[in-house]
Order: structure tokens, then sequence, then C-alpha cells
């Protein structure tokens, strides 16, 4: 009788996690669906602005990661997961290094690049959890300095990007470098002539120039210009590179 009983049961939770596999398999292909049918009007994206084909062609690199536009189309509350770190860090390195000030700086620096999306500090309930000067990153990466969570099911499900959790270890200056991954930029495919605080293999043509850009607020006008464009409303989130470059009338290989 028993054994009757616990056949059945199993055979129910086998139904339900079929029906459950298939419903999430039906979701996502819809979700594919759904985004192969967003586009960007050349006219209205292009209107008053001067993007030149080098624009146009490093924006393509750096803002489809997994060849998809990922955007914010709510409000960014940052939450310092762990405020009471700040006290163990020197003064000197207060503004540079990781701190709470550095991350208010950095707030301060994108809030009019990703308008109209609105970004603020919260003391809790965030959506972007900054966990400052870790002893590690919860990856497996040798010699990581920091580390961009995005979770995955909001990846695979939402080309929104609803959640993300940032972290840099100890004195590493590269919350900003995470947080520019947080909204929706990825590293580039090749080196540029110029300096991109999204470039982690950026090789420096001297110490003059190290000096000049490698400080952890360093925004670059390039990058600027390329999270404007990301956030103007032109711009739908899920839209693929290849869709980008056609309305564009550019090719992934141009130079
Ligand atoms: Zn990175």
């Amino acid at each position: 009788m028993l054994s009757k009983k616990w056949t059945l049961i199993f055979h129910i939770f086998r139904i339900t996690v079929y029906v459950f596999v298939i419903l999430c398999i039906a979701f996502y292909a819809f979700l594919l669906y759904a985004t192969s049918s967003i586009t960007v009007n050349r006219e209205n994206f292009l209107k008053g602005k001067n993007y030149s084909k080098e624009t146009l062609l490093l924006f393509s690199d750096i803002a489809f990661p997994d060849d998809k536009i990922r955007k914010w189309n709510e409000d960014i509350k940052v939450e310092i997961a762990n405020e009471d770190r700040k006290v163990k860090i020197p003064y000197a390195d207060l503004r540079n290094k990781g701190s709470i000030s550095g991350v208010d700086s950095i707030i301060n620096i994108l809030s009019p690049l990703i308008y109209p999306v609105k970004i603020y500090r919260v003391p809790q309930n965030g959506n972007l959890i900054v966990h400052l000067n870790v002893d590690s990153v919860p990856i497996p990466t040798k010699n990581a300095q920091g580390f961009c969570y995005i979770p995955p099911l909001i990846k695979t499900f939402s080309w929104n990007i609803k959640y993300a959790e940032v972290y840099n270890i100890w004195y590493s200056p590269v919350i900003f470098h995470e947080i520019l991954h947080a909204i929706g930029l990825q590293h580039p495919s090749k080196e540029y002539p110029f300096y991109m605080a999204i470039d982690d293999e950026y090789t420096f043509g001297s110490l003059e120039e190290e000096e000049k850009f490698h400080t952890p607020l360093y925004l670059s006008e390039e990058e600027k210009t390329i999270i404007k464009m990301l956030y103007s409303p032109y711009i739908k989130s899920g839209l693929s590179k290849k869709e980008f470059l056609k309305q564009m009338k550019l090719q992934d290989n141009d130079k």
C-alpha cells in the first residue's frame, strides 16, 4: 500500500517537474521571439547627434553583453552592504580606494549620463548592492580584483537589469569598473587608442598617462558618450547587436 502511495507521489512530482521545465522553455522561446522584433529607429536615434562611425562601432562593441542590450529601466538604488568597513580605510584613501564618498562620486558622475533612469543611494532595500573592500570576491578567478554579479535567472529571463551586486577587494580601485558592468557595459573586444575604465587590459603609453587616467573616478569622454547612447530612449533592452549594426548601416568588422 505504502509503496503504491509513494509511486503515485513520485509520478506527480515527475510530471510537475516536466510541466515546469516545459513552461520555462516556452517562456524563454517567447522571450526570444519577442526580442527578435526589437529594433532601433535610425533617424530618431541619430537626430541632433554627431556620432562618428567609430563611436557607433565602439557602442556596438561594449554595450551589447551577450550580443543584446541590457539596461536598467527603473531607478537604480545603490546600497552599501558593509558600511562599517569604511572605518578601516586610512583617511588618505577615503576618496579613492573603494570608499563611500567614492561611491557617491560615481553616482554623481553617472547620474546625468543615464538620465531618465535615476541613480541614488539608499540605506536598505537597494537593487545595486556594493560590497566595499572585501577580502575575496565570490568567484574562483585567480587575482580577481573585483566582480559584478547579475543573478543568472534575471539574465536568462529578462533583458532589463533589475538587480546587481558589485565587489572590490581591499584597496583595489575597481568599483567604478564593476558598476559600469552593472549598468550594462562589457569589456572591449580589442585595444583602443584611448583609456577606458571598462577596459581592464589597457596598456598605458607612459607613466604620465597612467597618472592622468588611472584614477578610480576617471571616465573617458568616449565612455560618457557610450553610456548616454545606451540610456537613449530609442535604445531598448533586448535590442540585438546585429539589428543595431543593420539599422546603422554598419558591419561588425568595419574599421
Ligand atoms: Zn570587468
